[in-house]
């Protein structure tokens, strides 16, 4: 059978604006890094997506070294988007990125012009695309000049081989000077993609004002701390966890008697509101307007089911702020 969307996708979802520029995205979006590679089940990597876009989930993160083995999750999401979403490709805003190790020598890492450009074909070839949404520039190169990775990012516009492109992982001196490189190159930044969740708050020490000033969207990245800020952990490290696998990038050793005390304590909170924790740990990233959407994962569609239902409630009081603060604090 064909696969057919669901006709009321974009009923529930909410689009917000990408900085200032003309396009909106899904408040959530779903990023393959895990899950979607060789060593995971096609299947299941298929359901996952159909469930995203038949949710109004729009928005779709890749990047060349994703799997494992690198460049898998990009080949396998090809595979998808041929076998189902050949004529929805209109609908969606597909992100690759290159600035982590891809090949062996001098030309596969970092922000040089000569990886960059050869990376960029090798993932159009891997999803069989002819351009990409957004492109990134993975994470800041300290030796390549910036000028040099920002016109590429600017050629590859000229190109058409992306429509938009963005930064991720910039520190945010180093993301203001790209964004003026790329607006003087006349190819605005679109959107920066950072780490970003209750136990990870170092855009609000300046990256965020930046990026509101400058008009640049942002999309952070773990919002769940990889499955940690869920209730998956309350009670031991379930086998098929991301703590669990040899290929997961959660280390048990992160899961320490006070980081479950502050689990516990944030999942009754939540309970209080209604929700599950995975579910306030993504309202509270949406809380700020200046962020554009979430990038969450799931390993399977039930919990990308949870996870969505973090629309019904994103508004928080002052005194559950209060709350959850003091329990971090803690
Ligand atoms: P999350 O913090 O959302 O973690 C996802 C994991 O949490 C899932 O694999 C699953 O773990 C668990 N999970 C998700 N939803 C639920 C739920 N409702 N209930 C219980 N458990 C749940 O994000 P990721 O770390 O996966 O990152 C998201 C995306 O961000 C990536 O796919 C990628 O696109 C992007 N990213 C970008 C980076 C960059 O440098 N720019 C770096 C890292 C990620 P389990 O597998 O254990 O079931």
């Amino acid at each position: 059978m064909p696969y057919i969307a669901h006709p009321d996708r974009y009923t529930n979802m909410q689009y917000r604006r990408c900085g200032k520029s003309g396009l909106k995205l899904s408040a959530l979006s779903l990023g393959l890094w895990h899950n979607f590679g060789h060593v995971d089940q096609l299947q299941n990597s298929t359901n996952i997506i159909k469930l995203a876009f038949d949710s109004g989930i729009t928005h779709f993160d890749l990047a060349n070294n994703y799997g494992p083995p690198p460049g898998s999750a990009e080949e396998n999401f090809g595979t998808i988007l041929k076998q189902n979403f050949a004529s929805y490709r209109d609908e969606m805003v597909i992100s690759s990125k290159a600035g982590y190790t891809m090949w062996d020598g001098p030309y596969g890492d970092w922000g040089s012009k000569k990886y960059l450009v050869s990376s960029m074909d090798q993932s159009l070839k891997r999803m069989g695309l002819d351009y990409v949404d957004i492109f990134y520039h993975h994470r800041p190169d300290p030796e390549t000049p910036l000028e040099e990775t920002m016109a590429t990012l600017d050629l590859f516009v000229r190109q058409g081989k992306a429509l938009y492109v963005g930064i991720s992982n910039y520190q945010a001196p180093e993301a203001e000077a790209a964004i003026k490189l790329l607006r003087q190159m006349g190819t605005p930044c679109l959107i920066h993609q950072p780490k970003y969740s209750m136990f990870e708050r170092w855009i609000e020490n300046g990256l965020l004002d930046v990026l509101g000033a400058e008009g640049v969207g942002c999309i952070p990245f773990s919002p769940l701390a990889q499955g940690l800020l869920t209730n998956k952990y309350l009670h031991g490290i379930p086998e098929d966890s991301r703590a669990a696998k040899p290929t997961g990038f959660l280390q048990q050793s992160q899961i320490t008697p006070e980081v479950l005390k502050q689990l516990n304590a944030l999942n009754a909170l939540a309970g209080e509101r209604g929700q599950t924790l995975a579910q306030m740990a993504l309202a509270w990233i949406l809380r700020d307007e200046r962020i554009t959407s979430v990038l969450v994962g799931a390993s399977r569609p039930e919990q990308l089911m949870d996870s969505l239902k973090c629309l019904e409630n994103l508004d928080f009081t002052a005194e559950e702020l209060q709350g959850i603060d003091q329990i971090l604090a803690n």
